[in-house]
């Protein structure tokens, strides 16, 4: 591959090269605070060589990351490039597209659908849970909707709310005592 390529030429030459030994993907990964499982959409390609993965890296924007597999026990050294972030992938299947083959173009789609469809699945799951950390039921009577200056809107426990209210005030320590041990459970 030659460096003195145009932009377009470049888009070309990583997208024959991705048809050839890439791939995309949905994988399982621990990210976020506090970590959790999740999907993440990533475009991988193992080269024994990696100048070449370095070569589509700087054809795609510099975007992505190399890795070199140390040689083992009847193994090469394999390198691979892989990129890990949703927006970054979408943007690389963007820009290779024209040039991607039916097969790739096929794996792409399917690989964000499933995405789109795990996220819908899993998104705000906490808005379907009953009861709030302590345990107290999100009910008609036990609930108060907020909304933050962000603009987002949550469930407010009142009993839970009360329950920190009589912790700042002098004489509510002692009713607390007994109120707590009536609203527990
Ligand atoms: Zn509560």
């Amino acid at each position: 591959m030659d460096q003195e390529l145009s932009w377009r030429e470049q888009k070309i030459a990583a997208a024959w090269f991705f048809n050839g030994e890439g791939c995309t993907g949905l994988y399982s990964s621990r990210t976020g605070t506090p970590r959790r499982w999740t999907r993440v959409p990533r475009i991988m390609i193992s080269q024994k060589d990696p100048r070449v993965l370095e070569q589509f890296r700087t054809f795609v924007g510099g975007l992505g990351h190399i890795y070199h597999r140390p040689a083992r026990h009847g193994h090469n050294v394999i390198s691979d490039y892989t990129l890990g972030n949703h927006e970054k992938v979408q943007a690389v299947i963007a820009m290779l597209w024209n040039w991607l083959s039916e097969q790739k173009r096929e794996q792409a789609s399917r690989v964000l659908t499933d995405l789109k469809a795990y996220q819908r699945s899993h998104r705000n799951r906490s808005k379907y849970r009953t009861h709030c950390p302590r345990g107290h039921p999100y009910n008609e009577t036990n609930t108060k909707l907020r909304t933050d200056k962000q603009g987002v809107t949550r469930r407010h426990c009142l009993a839970c709310e009360r329950f920190h209210s009589l912790k700042t005030w002098p004489g509510g320590r002692k009713l607390l005592t007994a109120s707590a041990l009536l609203e527990a459970v």
